[in-house]
C-alpha cells in the first residue's frame, strides 16, 4: 500500500489555505492523507505574479491525477477577492518596489497582518462549508521574521476564531517546526517520489514570478530569497537521501 492509499483517521472537514507554493501544496497533501474531506481556499490580493494563482489549480488537478484516493476526498476550491489589501500595504509583492530587507528585519514583501486576515476569511468560509479545521503552511523555522507566522500567533488565532464563531475551529500548521529540507522529506513521506516530482514541477515559490528556468528544485529566478530557501532546502534534502 502506498503512503497515499492509507485511510484518513479524522472524520472532520479541513480547509487548506492553498497559495500554489511548495509549502501550502505539501500541506494539502498532508490534509488529504489525514482528513475525510478537504477543500481549498486561495486569496487574490493583487499579487504581482498571478502565476501563483494558476499553479494552485494545476497542483489540485495533478494531485487528483496521481493520487485517486486523495481525489475522492478533495472537494471544492474557493478563490476570495482580497484586493483591498493593496489599500493597506506598500509591499513589493504588489507594487513594483524592489524586494529588500527593511530596518525592522522584515522583508519589503511583508503585508502587515496578512495571515491574520487570511485566517479570519478562511474561518468564515470554513464555517459556511461545515469545515472545522484550517490548515496553513506557516512556519517559524525559515520565516521567523513574519510575526503572523509564529506558533503563538496562530494558537491565539485558533482561540479567537473558535470563540468568535462559537464552534471549534482548529488551526493546523504541519510545517511550523520544519526547515525546508524537512518539508521536502515530509513530501516524499506523504506521497513518495510522485508527490515530490509534482511539487518540483507544478508549485511556484519565486517572488519575481519567473518560471523560465527549470532547476532541480523547480522553476524560479534562482536568486530571490524565496528561490534561495527552496533551492538550499532541496539540496540539503537530496544530499541526505
Ligand atoms: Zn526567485
Amino acid at each position: 500500500m502506498t503512503p497515499a492509499a492509507r485511510q484518513p483517521q479524522d472524520a472532520r472537514t479541513a480547509l487548506v489555505l492553498l497559495s500554489g507554493g511548495q509549502d501550502s501544496s505539501a500541506c494539502l497533501a498532508w490534509a488529504l492523507q489525514r482528513y475525510a474531506r478537504v477543500e481549498t481556499v486561495g486569496f487574490d490580493y493583487g499579487q504581482r505574479h498571478l502565476i501563483e494563482l494558476d499553479c494552485r489549480l494545476t497542483v489540485r488537478a495533478e494531485l487528483c491525477k496521481a493520487f485517486p484516493d486523495w481525489a475522492a476526498r478533495l472537494g471544492a476550491d474557493h478563490l476570495l477577492d482580497l484586493r483591498l489589501l493593496a489599500q493597506l500595504s506598500d509591499s513589493a509583492l504588489i507594487s513594483e518596489r524592489a524586494i529588500e530587507w527593511q530596518a525592522n528585519g522584515l522583508p519589503s514583501t511583508f503585508v502587515p497582518g496578512r495571515n491574520l486576515l487570511f485566517l479570519t476569511f478562511a474561518a468564515a468560509l470554513a464555517y459556511r462549508r461545515g469545515a472545522s479545521v484550517l490548515v496553513g503552511g506557516m512556519c517559524e523555522t525559515d520565516y521567523s521574521g513574519y510575526p503572523d507566522c509564529r506558533d503563538n500567533t496562530l494558537k491565539a488565532m485558533q482561540v479567537a476564531l473558535s470563540l468568535g464563531l462559537d464552534t471549534p475551529m482548529a488551526v493546523e500548521t504541519p510545517l511550523m517546526w520544519l526547515n525546508k529540507a524537512q518539508t521536502w522529506a515530509l513530501t516524499e513521506q506523504l506521497g513518495g517520489s510522485a508527490l515530490t516530482e509534482l511539487v518540483v514541477e507544478h508549485t511556484h515559490t519565486c517572488y519575481l514570478g519567473t518560471r523560465g528556468v527549470r532547476h532541480a528544485w523547480g522553476y524560479g529566478c534562482g536568486s530571490c530569497p524565496a528561490c534561495s530557501l527552496r533551492a538550499a532546502g532541496f539540496k540539503a534534502w537530496a544530499a541526505a537521501c
